[in-house]
């Protein structure tokens, strides 16, 4: 540890963005990076403290104090190498991933958590401003050829892994282009296609062979898929977006979040022309139904192209400021959370149940919701409050309340995968029920995180390796 005192010099130095009302006419990313030295004293916060609770809430085991120790001592070069021994894209990562490490920094019991996103981020741009980051050139070739069923990140991560092995290895994504919810999903004001981009082009260049707008179960069948390679792994996404069967859901102007985001990415991508006016928030008063982060993501893109009003109502009560008892530290905090695209405007609002949209000649004119007091929140019980009715008015509404699971028909129905209680493909160390078919990300999990996605990956291309090696190699 360089300097086991920097905790006690330095306080966590918040990110330096630009100003809301700068940002929010454009939809590029907007943090601002620190100083060198800015840097180094951050990562001298790190203390010693000899069991580093954040590797273990990192889902990929980041080696974060062996990180923030190499960027102490101005050794980014070998910063680097340490995280790209555990993580494959710390570009993502550094850029979108809510921190469970940081959640879990020991210095975080009664001080801030060192900010080891920040610093993540600045490792792997520098990786690619200096070269380092270079395409991974694989082992000899083992022959085998396997086949990635989806292009996020987890499909990403399996791939880059399998093929380091020397495994032939082919993506299938139906989209138009590679990245999945990092490409579609997730908008450019938190992470630039660009980024996505560099990574696949790298990936290419190693070899890896990407087929676009090909969907298995629709242009290639399940089992054909099969029959073509040694091997298989779906990491096909969790894309069945939850409803809310309410009265008025038909209306014009009631759209999913999703199709909105996926919108407004393909317009930055020049991908799409069309439905210009179904998905512009310009002059317009927007409700976004959803509380989590892709109702903040619709709250941003929304106040981006000009929304005159955005309101975000959530079912769940509002958070605490800090941390209750019942979730201590080393936890993840269940608290207040006021993301970038809040602080450039919007009316939030809790414990709201959505009763019905209203509507003239077929078009949205409001929300009609009411408060609810919360019974029993492990039964999911609540009451509505008499006399707390509301009409919000409005010309567009966001569902933005999550997803059920992946996809059944076409891939999983064709393969006839087995599937676990919330719908998710059912696994047994990533194998699926069908033999040496596989499966990672949220298809698996359900919809989780990308740091998860990466991490899954990483998994079940460790375990197709293991099965290449003990079951096809000896036939
Ligand atoms: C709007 C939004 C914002 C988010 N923001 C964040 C964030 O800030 N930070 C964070 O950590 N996480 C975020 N997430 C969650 C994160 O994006 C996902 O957890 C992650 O992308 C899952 O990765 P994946 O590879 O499992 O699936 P996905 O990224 O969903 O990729 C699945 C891919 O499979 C393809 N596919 C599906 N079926 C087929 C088929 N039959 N044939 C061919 N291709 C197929 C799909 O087209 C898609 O490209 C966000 C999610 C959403 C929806």
């Amino acid at each position: 540890m360089g300097d086991v005192t920097g905790f006690l010099k330095h306080d966590r130095l918040k990110k330096e963005n630009e100003t809301p009302e700068s940002r929010v006419n454009h939809f590029k990313e907007f943090a601002i990076p620190w100083s060198e030295r800015q840097y180094k004293d951050q990562a001298s916060r790190c203390m010693d403290c000899g069991v580093p609770f954040c590797q273990s809430g990192c889902p990929l085991g980041n080696k974060i104090p062996d990180f923030n120790d190499a960027v102490y001592r101005g050794e980014w070069k070998e910063a680097w190498q340490v995280l790209k021994s555990t993580n494959n894209f710390p570009e993502f990562t550094g850029r979108i991933c809510p921190a469970p490490c940081e959640a879990s920094c020991v210095l975080g019991l009664n001080s801030k958590a060192v900010n080891i996103e920040h610093i993540e981020k600045e490792i792997s741009e520098r990786a690619f401003l200096e070269g380092w980051e270079q395409p991974i050139e694989k082992v000899e070739s083992s022959g085998f050829a396997v086949a990635v069923v989806g292009s996020g990140p987890a499909g990403l991560a399996s791939a880059e892994e399998l093929n380091k092995e020397g495994h032939k290895v082919t993506i299938y994504e139906r989209d138009r282009e590679a990245g999945g919810l990092l490409r579609y999903g997730i908008p450019d004001f938190k992470l630039e296609k660009r980024v996505v981009e560099r990574r696949v082009s790298l990936m290419k260049e190693v070899g890896i062979s990407f087929k676009t707008g090909v969907e298995i179960g629709r242009n290639i069948s399940a089992l054909e898929l099969k029959e073509k390679y040694d091997s298989v792994i779906l990491c096909t996404g969790s894309t069945v977006p939850r409803d809310l069967a309410i009265e008025g859901r038909t209306l014009d102007g009631v759209h999913y979040a999703m199709d909105f985001l996926k919108h407004q990415n393909q317009l930055l991508a020049i991908e799409t022309q069309e439905h210009l006016a179904q998905y512009n928030t310009k002059g317009k008063r927007v409700v976004v139904i959803g509380g989590g982060d892709t109702g903040a993501d619709c709250v941003g893109t929304s106040n981006r192209q000009g929304a005159e009003q955005v309101t975000q109502i959530e079912l769940l009560e509002k958070p605490s400021l800090l941390r209750l008892k019942t979730n201590p530290w080393p936890e993840w905090p269940m608290i207040l959370s006021t993301s970038t695209s809040h602080e450039e405007g919007v009316d939030r609002d809790w414990a709201i149940l959505t009763k019905r949209f209203v509507g003239k000649k077929g078009k949205l004119t409001g929300v009609e919701t009411i408060k609810i007091n919360w019974v029993d929140k492990d039964q999911f019980q609540y009451e509505e409050v008499p006399g707390t009715e509301n009409l919000i008015p409005c010309d567009m509404a966001f569902l933005a309340i999550g997803f059920s699971h992946t996809e059944h028909k076409g891939l999983v129905s064709q393969f006839g995968l087995k599937l676990d209680v919330r719908g998710n493909i059912h696994t047994n160390d990533y194998q699926t029920s069908e033999e040496n078919v596989f499966a990672a990300g949220d298809c698996r999990r359900g919809q989780s995180l990308v740091v998860w996605a990466i991490a899954e990956g990483r998994k079940a291309a460790n375990a197709v390796c293991k099965y290449l090696e003990l079951n096809v190699a000896e036939v």
